[in-house]
């Protein structure tokens, strides 16, 4: 087989067959396949696409590329959920113990990464003592005797992703569904889990903007879990304004603490409820969407899932008084109030550029070396269709430095749309993508 055999054939239109992902795939991985080749490749099957088969093809040779965790230690039918990436998105750690709660054993692998805030693990780590790094055994160990153990992404996941994803960045061709679906659905499969829940993020904050186009995603995933024999529904979630009101790491640890206990933000609270529903239904822990529904709101009244968090902290080496007693996370030395200089009523946010300010008070990391601040974030005061008035709160911000307060205060004035006129509160869940329908 050569390469520029495989380049043409794509180039002029034809399906590959799954040898010839297989040799492209391993021989670009093992640098036997030139950046300049693979390069044409992606471009080619950017313009021409992939069919079903290709893209499960592509996803199960990048997937084979490293490790493919075995959760057979671990008893029950685990499920998995993951984000496309939004702006204060802080449903993993409340869904985590919430569906745990609910029977449904969760072992997840969650990563560190680059972006406005950390990742869950970094999150994660703002609590005194808290461990990401378990040893195989002991995170097996975890899920059966606690039902949830969260731990740090091994580095060895879909490498040929990783370096494949790197090409497409600086070749342009990071934008084509296919590669795109195959690329998340690679890594989502390495992690082991029997059903995964997408939630893919669609409006200003969301890698894809666009709902028809995140629908498609969506679709493409599903096909691609299901014709792997997992289990995998798609919700299409609004991201036209961070989710919740806090962006940043121990304040967004508060955040899901408070929505265990039943006073979290509505938007926060209705997704975790409609994902881990899913979940429920996908563990087989209800049959019907209605009851699992129920039984996760029953678990936040209860104080189950409260009591589950607590528990899941305490057995990876956290204080579990955090759920008591917030000054025991890390607290920002400033607190600057930004304040409203109209009147009116909030109709939008650009997300991703207030997921920037979050990264400059130091909530993020813009290369994978820098430091995360987890005291460090911004709490919003308000939310798409609330009333302002001239001098009301609009965000509180925490940073360890005043350096930059007011440069990062322009530009999140500028990324607050104002209207005199009332705007109406986005709908959250847009659509449910399953292996059969589109749900909308
Ligand atoms: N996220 C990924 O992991 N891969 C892509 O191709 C795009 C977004
Ligand atoms: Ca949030």
């Amino acid at each position: 087989m050569r390469i520029y055999d495989i380049i043409k054939k794509k180039r002029d239109g034809s399906a590959l067959s799954r040898a010839e992902i297989d040799y492209f795939v391993e021989g670009y991985t093992a640098g036997e396949i030139e950046d300049y080749q693979a390069s044409a490749l992606l471009m080619a099957i950017y313009f021409n696409d992939l069919n079903n088969a290709e893209t499960i093809a592509l996803t199960e040779a990048m997937m084979h590329s490293g490790d493919v965790v075995k959760l057979t230690a671990i008893d029950g039918v685990k499920v998995d959920k993951h984000s496309t990436g939004g702006v204060g998105d802080t449903t993993t750690m409340v869904l985590a113990p919430l569906v745990a709660s609910c029977g449904v054993p969760i072992a997840k692998m969650s990563g560190r990464g680059l972006g406005h805030t950390g990742g869950t693990v970094d999150k994660l780590t703002s609590i005194p003592g808290f461990q990401v790094e378990l040893t195989a055994q002991d995170f097996a160990k975890n899920v059966n005797r606690y039902g949830i153990a969260v731990i740090g992404q091994s580095k060895n996941i879909a490498p040929a992703d990783k370096k494949l994803y790197a090409l497409r960045d600086v070749t342009a061709t990071v934008e084509n569904i296919a590669l795109i679906a195959s690329s998340i659905m690679s890594k989502k499969l390495a992690a082991g889990s029997n059903g995964i829940v997408l939630d893919v993020k669609t409006g200003s904050g969301a890698f894809i903007k666009e709902e028809s186009e995140s629908i498609r995603l969506a679709k493409a995933m599903v096909d691609i879990g299901n014709g792997m024999n997992r289990q995998t529904v798609a919700a299409i979630t609004d991201m036209s304004q961070p989710l919740g009101f806090a962006i940043g790491n121990s304040i967004e640890v508060i955040e899901a603490i408070e929505t265990l206990k039943g006073n979290g933000p509505a938007d926060l609270t209705e997704l975790c409820l409609t994902l881990g529903a899913h979940m429920v239904v996908i563990g087989g822990k209800a049959t019907r969407f209605e009851d699992a529904y129920q039984m996760l709101k029953a678990a936040i009244e209860s104080g189950r899932a409260l009591a589950k968090f607590r528990d899941f902290i305490t057995a990876q080496g956290g204080d579990g008084g955090v759920v008591d007693d917030y000054a025991l996370l890390p607290t920002a030395p400033i607190a600057h109030e930004v304040r409203a200089l109209q009147s009116g009523y909030i109709a939008a946010f650009e997300s991703e550029e207030i997921g920037r300010c979050a990264m400059l008070l130091g909530a993020g990391r813009a290369n994978i070396t820098d430091e995360i601040d987890l005291s460090a974030g911004i709490l919003l005061a308000r939310k798409i269709g609330d009333k302002v008035s001239t001098g009301d709160l609009l965000a509180t911000f925490y940073s360890s430095s005043s350096d930059n307060i007011d440069e990062v205060e322009a530009i999140f004035l500028k990324a607050i749309g104002i209207v005199d006129q009332p705007c109406e509160v986005p709908e959250l869940v847009k659509a449910i993508v399953t292996a059969d329908e589109i749900v909308k």
